[in-house]
């Protein structure tokens, strides 16, 4: 007998859309997804609103008080459309949803291909917009057999209601994740989260220093470049790319920063300085459940634990389960593969291992993790093991390996950002275009050779 849960999902960006289809596919009795925004899509409905601090530091407690989004205004998708659909609904094959059918479209795109996914899903009649979560707890004394969800809803009233389950949603892209830099107190000029950087004018004719060279980092060192006096990228591991990058005319790349001097100038840790206007910081986010506040299940310098293949905290599963945590990753992919894990193991078809079984396994991966050196903050940043991960999470639940034509698009995609090339993703179709979509025809302008740590 299939059990059919009463689920409350947290939560309408693309991990809470898929995960509300796949527990609906499931067969659950009721799903409700909890949204407190008024619209679904998530991180992709642009928000040109930026939070009163620049550094974002609001107070994460106070429900409402900050900006979720942290997409600017010309954002394009770091990888190739290929890989950001779903099964049965994909956002490639010459399906445009807002009028941008490129290879690595724009942020409208993206957002109306998930508006038509939550519509053709029909996701979207079970979604409670404007409604914010403020509080999920075991019901009584139990380790989580049932769950009380405390929200507020349009009117302000807060209301409380059961669920046999809860599956947390809610996005790991708003609370800025600022590195402590020594001499900071020195700092005269402006500071920056990327989270609140929107669009390249307030940096015109300024020297910036551009800390991070993730996705975010690199393209906005790039569009800052144009209006700017001077950018200097402030990054890891790049000790043999050192000084003036070539194809710009006025950005540099150095080490990380190694403090701020007493002359208030900018000192990276290879030995030189520089003076400069604004200090903007790519450097990611902190995963934060604010309606959160469970015995045993912490945030820990980044570290979501324990938990279970990235999904279940041993003591309170399957009741409680995180969709879309991992980061460095296919994500919607990843999304979906761990959501059809949930509602599976949710309607008992597919079984977990005693608690006891999976805290081993969390100790082993954190030991393994240790073994390697890998810092603690990266436990949820999947590559080079982010197929491993997927793979194993669709024989979980019966379903193909990932193909590996997207597997190697993937690595491809992450070459690319990490080449600077500020047109990879026009190079691309262009040569997609070409050679008629072959996998050859890509990989002569993706075929760029970095040392293999480079893109972690
Ligand atoms: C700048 C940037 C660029 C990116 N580029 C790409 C890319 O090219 N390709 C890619 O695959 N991924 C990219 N990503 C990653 C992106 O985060 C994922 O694609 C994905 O959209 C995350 O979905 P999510 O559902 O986990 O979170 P979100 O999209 O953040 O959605 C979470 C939702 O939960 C809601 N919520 C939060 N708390 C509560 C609460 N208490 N009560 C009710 N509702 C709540 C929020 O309002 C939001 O709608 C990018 C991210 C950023 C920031």
């Amino acid at each position: 007998m299939r059990r059919r849960a009463k689920v409350a999902v947290v939560g309408a960006g693309a991990a809470g859309l898929v995960a509300a289809r796949e527990l609906l596919r499931e067969g659950h009795a009721s799903v409700s997804v909890f949204e407190k925004s008024g619209r679904v899509g998530g991180t992709w409905a642009y928000d040109p609103r930026a939070d009163a601090d620049p550094l974002g530091r609001h107070d994460p407690d106070s429900p409402g008080g900050a900006v979720h989004g942290s997409l600017y205004a010309s954002l394009r998708t770091n990888l190739p459309r290929e890989l950001m659909g779903f099964s049965g609904f994909p956002m490639a094959g010459g399906r445009v949803f807002a009028g941008d059918p490129r290879t690595f479209p724009g942020h409208r795109e993206v957002l109306a291909f998930l508006d038509a996914f939550a519509e053709e899903s029909g996701v979207l009649t079970h979604v409670r917009l404007r409604t914010e979560v403020l509080r999920v707890r075991p019901l009584g004394n139990e380790q989580g057999e049932r769950w009380v969800v405390a929200w507020r809803g349009e009117d302000g009233e807060v209301a409380e209601e059961v669920f046999d389950a809860v599956v947390v949603c809610n996005g790991h892209c708003t609370v800025p994740l600022v590195p402590k830099i020594r001499g900071i107190d020195k700092w005269r000029g402006k500071q920056m989260h990327s989270h609140n950087y929107r669009v390249p004018e307030p940096f015109r004719e300024s020297n910036v220093v551009v800390v991070g060279l993730g996705a975010s980092g690199i393209d906005i060192a790039r569009e800052i470049s144009y209006v700017a006096k001077e950018v200097h990228i402030a990054a890891r591991y790049s000790e043999d790319r050192l000084g003036k990058i070539e194809r710009y005319q006025n950005v540099w790349l150095h080490a990380e920063i190694d403090c701020i001097q007493d002359d208030g100038r900018v000192k990276f840790a290879e030995g030189s300085a520089v003076a400069a206007d604004t200090i903007l910081y790519c450097t990611g986010y902190r995963y934060h459940f604010p309606f959160l506040d469970l015995d045993g299940l912490t945030v820990d310098d980044n570290r979501v634990g324990p938990l279970y293949r990235h999904v279940f905290p041993p003591k309170y599963a399957p009741n409680l389960s995180f969709v879309g945590l991992p980061s460095k990753t296919v994500i919607f992919p990843s999304f979906e593969l761990e959501s059809k894990w949930v509602a599976a193991v949710l309607s008992g078809r597919v079984t977990l291992p005693s608690e006891e079984v999976m805290m081993a396994a969390v100790r082993e991966d954190y030991r393994r993790m240790e073994e390697a050196a890998r810092p603690k903050r990266h436990t949820h940043a999947l590559w080079p093991e982010w197929v491993e991960y997927v793979n194993w999470l669709a024989d979980q639940v019966g379903e193909p390996h990932l193909d590996a034509r997207l597997c190697d698009m993937y690595e491809r995609a992450l070459k690319c950002i990490w080449s600077l090339d500020d047109r990879y993703r026009d190079r691309w179709e262009e040569e997609e275009k070409v050679h008629n979509g072959g996998d050859s025809a890509v990989s002569s302008v993706l075929g760029i050779n970095l040392p293999e740590h480079r893109i972690a």
